[in-house]
């Protein structure tokens, strides 16, 4: 194994632990590069007690101060960048250029917290001569956070530095397909300063997301993830009481139209599929194309040809994810769909036991099929046809999901009539990933995000925090009325 065994982040020590160990495979070659710990309820109960000691002096911080170590984090992100790069290339296997851009965000993710005295000042007014309200702002306690595969680095940095900024303590729980990336922000926070037990790793799987739904020292959860299991914790956590807010799946829809930029259009749309290998809760899956627009379709094939597994395409996550893929595209052709660029079967020269899909087009899928509903999450798109623009915003509206649609035309009009009418929590105009970047929040709808709030930027404040409404007078001459 390239990595040692990877071990739980706790009280500022790297922990060894009786646990059973799972395998963490390199994707673009299928070999073992490390192995993880399945953790258990007992490691999660210790986290949280070390959290709870660590908590009254970190709260006690002034914001100013709790921020100074983002500062320095964010510098020490930037010094290790190309390590931070090769790291999240090694275990999830997206390509450099795609590692790379994610640790940026998670540096654009730390200025955002940075900048969080500037935003997150309370409110005060005089409400009655002498009579002032107040409203202040103060962190929940020990807090949760569970991440999926897909941006072993980004998604992480979602939450760490806003949650920690804002005074709380909290626990990561990676995917434990990609830990490597976890433990390396422990070290980055620990040289950046962090007091010991502000931020904590607890690695495994289900029954450590289950211990953290359970435990009553945990005040509040951020899950992003898959659907099925974003409801999961989303009921599990609400009912013990807890703030909970769990990110979904998704099934993003490009509506092209006839007007569209012939270049940008085509090699957006493929951009955006095809990019980290499709694995993006971004990605674009469905392109419904309305009217003529053979032309645009024509140069998407052109587009995806150049796209290359093992150049500028990674493999995909594990071996079940290919099979799981390819099975999708399969029963998409025995339905009656044409594929146009067919990625099943790919084998990259001297990385033969990689996990890679090449770019694939589906052209003349119907709505009832089930790769037109269900999250295929490879670099897959479908082409749904309609006739006008009603019928392809009745497409992207019958979808569960609702993280991202996108309109690609040249007029305003029909611009604007997509972001009004899409049923999706973050919409774009000639934009093939429609990020909102900080300040703004990220955030989808439907059964794409549970619970209120987004779990970035501004939005994240209200999350990460309770306010405490506060009403005093001090001066007597000032006379007595219904409040006092
Ligand atoms: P996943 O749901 O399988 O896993 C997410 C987390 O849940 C992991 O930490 C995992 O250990 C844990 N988990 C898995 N099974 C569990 C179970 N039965 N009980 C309790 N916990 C369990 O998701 P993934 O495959 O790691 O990530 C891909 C998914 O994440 C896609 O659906 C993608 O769209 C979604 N995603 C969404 C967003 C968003 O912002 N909406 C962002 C990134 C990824």
């Amino acid at each position: 194994m390239k990595y040692p065994e990877v071990r739980n982040y706790v009280a500022g020590d790297f922990v060894q632990g009786e646990h059973a160990y799972l395998d963490v495979h390199n994707p673009s070659d299928g070999s073992v590069i490390s192995k993880v710990p399945l953790s258990s309820r007992e490691d999660v109960d210790r986290a949280v007690t070390v959290a709870q000691a660590a908590f009254p002096a970190w709260w006690a911080t002034p914001i100013k101060e709790r921020v100074q170590v983002f500062y320095r984090y964010r510098s020490l992100l930037q010094r290790d960048i190309e390590e931070l790069t090769a790291l999240v290339t090694e275990e999830n296997g997206k390509v450099a250029a795609e590692a790379r851009a994610e640790v940026l965000k998670s540096m654009e993710l730390t200025e955002f917290a940075c900048s969080l005295p500037q935003i997150a000042a309370g409110e005060v007014l005089e409400v009655s001569r002498g009579v002032e309200c107040r409203i202040e702002r103060f962190p929940l306690g020990v807090v949760a956070s569970i991440a999926p595969f897909n941006f072993p680095n980004m998604v992480p940095n979602w939450t760490i530095p806003n949650a920690i900024a804002l005074g709380n303590c909290l626990i990561l729980k990676p995917s434990e397909m990609v830990p490597l990336s976890a433990n390396k922000i422990a070290d980055l926070l620990k040289e950046a300063g962090l007091p010991d037990g502000v931020f904590q790793v607890v690695h495994g799987g289900k029954d450590v997301v289950e211990a953290i739904c359970d435990h009553s020292g945990i005040e509040a959860i951020t899950f992003v993830g898959s659907t099925k299991i974003a409801k999961l914790v989303y009921r599990r956590g609400t009912a013990n009481l807890k703030r909970v807010l769990a990110l979904g799946g998704a099934k993003n829809h490009l509506i092209v139209m006839p007007d569209a930029d012939l270049e940008m259009t085509s090699s957006n749309v493929v951009a955006s599929m095809s990019g980290c290998a499709g694995q993006r809760c971004m990605a674009a899956s469905v392109m419904v194309a309305v009217s003529n627009t053979e032309h645009i379709i024509a140069r998407m094939v052109e587009h995806a040809k150049m796209v290359v597994p093992g150049d500028n395409l990674g493999p995909v996550i594990s071996a079940q994810a290919k099979v799981r893929i390819e099975r999708y595209i399969d029963e998409a052709e025995a339905a009656g769909a044409t594929v146009l660029v067919d990625g099943r079967n790919t084998v990259v020269k001297g990385k033969e036991d990689g996990f890679y899909v090449g770019p694939t087009i589906i052209d003349h899928v119907t709505p009832d099929m089930r790769i037109a509903q269900e999250e295929v999450f490879g670099p897959v798109i479908v082409i749904i046809r309609t006739k006008d623009l009603d019928s392809a915003l009745a497409v992207e509206n019958a979808s569960p999901y609702g993280n991202a649609a996108s309109v690609f035309t040249e007029s305003g009009a029909t611009a604007r009539y997509v972001m009004e009418h899409a049923s999706a929590g973050m919409v774009g105009v000639n934009v093939g990933v429609p990020v909102p970047r900080e300040p703004f929040s990220f955030g989808g709808w439907n059964e794409s995000r549970f619970g209120v709030g987004d779990i970035t930027g501004r939005g994240s404040i209200e999350f990460w925090t309770r306010s405490k409404k506060m009403t005093t007078k001090w001066n007597r001459e000032h006379g007595t009325n219904w409040m006092s």
